[in-house]
Parts: structure tokens; sequence; C-alpha cells
């Protein structure tokens, strides 16, 4: 294990997970679908124990769901364990129901992904937790709103349609103090790019529907927690019922293999982009980690190994019909929910909703760059531009 850990995480991604005994000869685990396991005798039956690499039961997993929770346990520094959820969302939720218990506060912080919001609205308030959003840049100051029944933190960072960035070692180090659980949204950085328990955090989630699968063409999601908590996340994954399925996992996995170079190419594409739209007259603001116009980009600096695909840009003058157009416009990015896939997308993005707002300039557009050439984006988004407002 200590001479797994020297290893770069391109070649820990090529090895992570793939245990022989699930591969069998084979370079990937099969699609192994389940829901009976056959024992040979009842005692087999009942000594078998729902954990990975054990068979037990469909829901308790396969090699191949398996597989994938040891690699992502495996790319995580830190982590102890790791379950999949059938959704980033889904994902989400269960670690906040895996930490939290009636009568407890919540801090939230007001970036974060709108249906986490709604969760802490909606569900979570009925079952008698109540949820204090705080500001993404509050920093060491989140000591300040720690009260008695105060039970945990949730970051995410960059956050959801803002971009900015927290101070991510400074809060968890308060929470430690006080004794108190956070939990962070890593989707936009990945492990890669944000190794988050090293940084401080306990809990990682992931909607590997982005980046992990790559492919806009599957749902998962995961949670990834420190050796301490396993024992937890896995009595939540069980009484909740929610796992992954093996399909779902197995695209995962084949999405992982590629994750370091893709991240890379979205990684300076993006930044291409962004750079270029920061000089565009008709640009008010990009909101990029990497660049200085970002809030909390000084925390980007010193704490990410790097910056995905995603950001969004303020408009100069127009409103949101114009910026509306400006994306019908656009040849090369497709309209559509979600992100971190191998083609271009472009939405409208208002940040509402949030308690402490940051009110944006202009009208936003949030960009996801893919994995075409730079240069073809930037031609695209020229001419769209052009006709704006
Ligand atoms: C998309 C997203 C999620 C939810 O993931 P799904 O798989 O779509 O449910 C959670 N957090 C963030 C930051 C996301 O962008």
């Amino acid at each position: 294990m200590s001479k797994k850990k020297n290893l770069g995480p391109a070649t820990r991604l090529a090895a992570a997970g793939r245990r022989a005994e699930w591969t069998g000869p084979l370079v990937n685990p099969a699609v192994s679908r389940a829901s009976t396991i056959l024992f040979d005798s009842v005692a087999e039956l009942q000594a078998a124990k729902p954990q990975i690499g054990n068979y037990y039961y469909g829901r308790a997993g396969t090699p191949t769901t398996w597989a994938l929770c040891e690699a992502l346990t495996e790319i995580e520094p830190g982590a102890g364990g790791t379950r999949l959820f059938p959704s980033g969302a889904a994902a989400v939720s269960a670690a906040l129901l895996m930490v939290l218990d009636a009568g407890d506060e919540l801090l939230m912080v007001d970036s974060a992904y709108a249906p986490t919001r709604m969760l802490c609205d909606t569900l979570l308030r009925r079952y008698g937790v109540t949820t204090r959003y705080y500001d993404p840049l509050i920093g060491a100051g989140i000591a300040d709103l720690i009260g008695d029944r105060t039970k945990a933190i949730f970051l995410e960072s960059p956050g959801s349609l803002s971009f900015e960035v927290q101070d991510v070692p400074a809060i968890c180090a308060v929470a430690r103090e006080r004794g108190l659980v956070t939990l962070i949204d890593n989707t936009w950085a990945t492990p890669l790019l944000f190794p988050a328990l090293e940084r401080g955090c306990d809990i990682s989630i992931l909607a590997c529907t982005k980046y992990i699968g790559g492919h806009s063409d599957v749902m998962l999601g995961s949670v990834t927690v420190r050796p301490e908590l396993v024992p937890k996340l896995e009595q939540t994954s069980r009484v909740l019922g929610q796992t992954g399925a093996p399909d779902d996992a197995w695209l995962a996995l084949r999405g992982l293999r590629t994750l370091d170079v893709r991240l890379r190419r979205h990684g300076t594409s993006a930044l291409t982009v962004a750079t270029w739209l920061a000089d565009h007259p008709k640009v008010a603001r990009v909101l990029h980690p990497a660049l200085p116009s970002c809030p909390g980009h000084e925390y980007w600096a010193r704490d990410f190994l790097g910056a995905s695909g995603l950001f969004a840009i303020e408009l100069r003058g127009g409103d949101g019909a114009a910026r509306d157009r400006l994306i019908d416009s656009l040849d090369l990015f497709g309209i559509g929910w979600s992100w971190g896939g191998f083609e271009s997308l472009a939405v409208p993005s208002d940040a509402t909703g949030r308690t402490l707002p940051r009110p944006p300039s202009g009208p936003v557009v949030r960009l996801s760059i893919g994995l075409e050439e730079p240069d073809d984006l930037i031609a695209d988004l020229e001419a769209a531009l052009e006709a704006y407002p």
C-alpha cells in the first residue's frame, strides 16, 4: 500500500479496482448482473456478509460495482471506502441522511447545486433538520455560525453557477476543532484536481454522471469517506436500498480509465476559451476558478491541482432574452443540463433562490467545454458575440 501511495494519478487510474478475482484473465470486469446470489449450503448463505468483495445479494453489489467502488477509493487519498448511488443527487441525499439526526442544524454553502438546496428546504426540514446557508467565501469565519445544534458543514467548491472557490482547509479546520462533520460536493474537480479528504473533508461526493462517466450516457453518484465512517456509509446504503447498477458502473469504470487525459484536455481547452472571452468587449467577467476575476481564485491557486472544463461568463449589457438568443445561435455547443461529457454545452445560468446573493453584473451563460478543438469553439463564440445583444 505504501508503494501505491507514491504512484501518479494516471498510473493509479490504470490499475484501480482491477483485482484478478473480479476480472479473471480479462483486463476489465464483466458486467455482472444479479439479484439472487446462489450459495452451496444454508451455512454459507447465513455466513455471507453484504460487504465489498463478498457475494451476498444483488443490492450489495457484484464484481462490477465493487471494482468501481474500490477504484474510487484508491484515487482519493485518505479514503476508507466508497458506495455507489443511482445519481449524483441521490449520493448527496444519502450522505446528508447518513450524518444528520432530527434536531440537528446543517451549515450549507449558499452556492450549492440547486437540488441539494431543495433537499434541505423540503425533506430535511420535514425530518426536523434546520439548514443555515452561509457565504461560500466565509472561510474561518464559519466559526461564528456554529451553534449547539450544528452537526455538519456542507461545501461545494467551486459553487454551482456562481463558481466561488471556498477556503476548504480553513473551514474544515474549524469543523474538526468543533467536532463537526464536513461533506463536499467535489464533482467539478474530482479527486484528481482536488484531493478533498487530504484537504480536510470527511466525506467526498461525486456526480459520476459528469467527468467520471465523461460521455453523457450514465447517471451515477458516489460517496467516499474516511475509514472511520465506512460502517455508517455501509449501513446508510443498506437501509436506503440505493445502489449503482452494474451496467452504469461498467460505463463509469470505462470512463475512469481516461479521466486524467480527458480532464487535462477539458482543462487546457476551457482555459484557452475563458482567457479569450476575458478579453472580449462584450464579456463583463469570466467566472473561471483559474482566472483572478473569479471570487476565491487565490484558494484555487493554493489548493487545486488544475481546473476542469466548466465555467461561466457574465455578458456586458443585453438582457436574458438576448442571452438566450446568443445561446440558440451557437453551432458547436449543445443546449442541455449536465456537463463533463466530451461535447460542449451552453446553458443560461441565473443563480436564483440564493439567500446571500452576490448578483452578477449581466446575463450569465454557463459553458461546459468538451473535447473539441478550442479554436473552433472560440470561432463559434466569436460569431455569436458579434450579434450580441
Ligand atoms: C449534476 C450535479 C449533481 C447531481 O448529479 P446527477 O447525477 O445529475 O444527479 C450534483 N452536484 C453537482 C455539482 C452537479 O453538477
